[in-house]
C-alpha cells in the first residue's frame, strides 16, 4: 500500500503529537510539548470553502474537536496555523467504499481489516468512511454487519452500506449472481436487525418482486433506500422514489440506460432534487461529459469511490465477495471485462471533476463533503460549520491533500 508518511518537512502539521508543526510558509508555528489531543486551534487558510460561501482569505476556529467558527477575512485573533496558499475544506465522506490498502469490509467484518479501509482512505483526506458490502450469503452477510456493527458505534465507521443480495441479475455488475435474491420482508428484518441501527444504506433494484415494499421496509429502519444494480424502468423507478427511496447507486454504472422512449432509472433519479445521485469520478466509470451532466442535474451530487481492496495498494489480484478481480492500468476487472469497483480515493476523484470534467472546486468538494453527509444523515460531518467535527483537508494548489484534521487531531498523510 501506499506508505503513510508525514509530508516533506516544514510543510504541515506531522503525526506525532510532540513533533514541531508547521505551516504552508514552511516555518514552524508550533511545537508543543503535551500531546495535541484536541488542543483548541484556530487555522487560516488562502481560501476556505464554507457551507453557502467561499472564503478568500479565511479561518475555521476549533475547540475540543468541535468547530465554533468559521469566517472570511482577517482572523479573530493569531492563527496557530496558516496555510496562505492553500484551501480550506471539510474532510471528505466515502458513503460508498469495498476497501482498500488491501482489505476488504466482506472480510468477515473483521477489525483489523476495517481499520486498514479506514486509515488508507484517511490517509487522503476522508474522515468519514461507511462501509459497503457486496452481496454475500445471507448467513455471512448477517454475521459480517453484525461484526460491522462494533465498529460503527466504537466510531471508526459511520455506518454500513448493503449492496445487495436484493440486486437485478440483469445488472448485477461485478455481484455472485448466483447469490442474488428478491427481497422478502423476513430476510431484510433479518439483516437490518444484525445492525444494530447501524446500517444506513440498502442499494435495491425496485423492479424485484417486492421491491417497493422492502423499499418501504428499508426506509421503516430509518436507513436510505438507493435505487441501484436495477434494470427499472422511468416509471417505476419514480414509483420507487415515491416510495421513499432518495438515492441512486453510482448513477449510470449498473443500470438500464437511458433510451429516448424509455429513459430508465438514470433519468428518473437526476431530474429529482430530493434525490442524492452517486457517480464514480475516476475516468473509467463515466465519460467526464456525463460526470458533467451529472453534477448540473437537478439532483444532489455525491462522488463515490467504490474501492475495492486494491485502492491505495498494489495492482494485481484481488477478490471481491466471491468473485477474482484482476487490477492493472488503475482499472480492477472481472475475467470477462467487468468493471468490479474502483481503485480511486475521494481526493483523485474530486481532481479528475476539477481537472477533467471542467467541475467548480467548490461544487466537486461540496458533491464530496456536505452532499454525502446529507444523504446518510450524519448533521455534524461534511461542513465547515459551527457544531460540526473538526474534520478538516488542506488542499494543495492541485488540490491534493497535504494535511488532515479529524475530530481535531492531525492525522497521517499519504503522498496524494
Ligand atoms: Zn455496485
Amino acid at each position: 500500500m501506499t506508505p503513510l508518511t508525514s509530508r516533506p518537512a516544514g510543510l504541515v502539521p506531522v503525526e506525532r503529537s510532540d513533533a514541531p508543526v508547521a505551516d504552508d510558509r514552511g516555518s514552524a508555528v508550533s511545537s508543543p510539548a503535551a500531546p495535541l489531543l484536541a488542543a483548541p486551534m484556530l487555522i487560516s487558510g488562502g481560501t476556505v470553502i464554507a457551507p453557502d460561501a467561499v472564503h478568500s482569505p479565511g479561518w475555521v476556529d476549533i475547540r475540543a474537536g468541535r468547530i465554533v467558527g468559521c469566517g472570511a477575512g482577517k482572523p479573530p485573533r493569531d492563527p496557530d496555523f496558516s496555510f496562505p496558499e492553500s484551501t480550506l475544506a471539510a474532510g471528505y465522506v466515502d458513503v460508498h467504499t469495498h476497501g482498500g490498502g488491501g482489505s476488504s469490509f466482506n472480510d468477515q467484518g473483521s477489525a483489523v481489516a476495517a481499520a486498514q479501509i479506514a486509515e488508507t482512505h484517511r490517509a487522503h483526506g476522508t474522515t468519514t468512511l461507511m462501509a459497503s458490502l457486496v452481496t454475500a450469503p445471507l448467513d455471512e452477510f448477517e454475521r459480517t454487519v453484525a461484526a460491522l456493527a462494533g465498529l460503527v458505534e466504537q466510531g471508526l465507521l459511520a455506518g454500513i452500506h448493503l449492496e445487495g443480495p436484493w440486486l437485478s441479475p440483469a445488472q448485477r455488475g461485478a455481484h455472485d449472481e448466483a447469490l442474488l435474491r428478491t427481497p422478502d420482508a423476513e430476510s431484510i428484518d433479518r439483516i437490518m436487525r444484525a445492525g444494530r441501527g447501524t446500517v444506513r444504506m440498502v442499494t435495491i433494484a425496485p423492479e424485484l418482486e417486492g421491491g417497493l415494499a422492502a423499499v418501504r421496509q428499508i426506509v421503516g429502519f430509518g436507513a436510505v433506500a438507493a435505487i441501484g444494480h436495477t434494470d427499472a424502468t422511468y416509471d417505476l423507478t419514480r414509483q420507487a422514489i415515491a416510495a421513499g427511496a432518495t438515492a441512486g447507486t453510482h448513477v449510470f454504472n449498473a443500470m438500464r440506460q437511458i433510451h429516448h422512449r424509455e429513459p430508465g432509472p438514470a433519468l428518473a433519479l437526476l431530474e429529482d432534487p430530493t434525490v442524492f445521485a452517486e457517480l464514480i469520478a475516476d475516468g473509467v466509470h463515466l465519460h467526464p461529459a456525463i460526470v458533467r451532466f451529472i453534477i448540473e442535474s437537478p439532483s444532489r451530487p455525491v462522488f463515490v469511490t467504490d474501492a475495492m481492496a486494491a485502492a491505495g495498494a498494489d495492482e494485481g489480484d484481488y477478490q471481491l465477495g466471491a468473485l477474482d478481480v484482476s487490477v492493472s492500468d488503475g482499472q480492477a476487472r472481472l475475467a470477462d471485462g467487468t468493471i468490479a469497483g474502483s481503485v480511486l480515493t475521494l481526493s483523485a476523484a474530486v481532481r479528475y471533476a476539477v481537472h477533467t470534467a471542467g467541475v467548480p472546486v467548490e461544487i466537486a468538494v461540496r458533491a464530496a463533503t456536505q452532499n454525502p453527509a446529507d444523504m446518510i444523515g450524519l448533521p455534524d460531518r461534511g461542513r465547515l460549520a459551527a457544531g460540526n467535527r473538526a474534520d478538516l483537508i488542506v488542499l494543495g494548489a492541485g488540490l491534493q491533500v497535504t494535511a488532515t484534521l479529524q475530530a481535531g487531531l492531525w492525522v497521517p498523510c499519504a503522498s496524494d
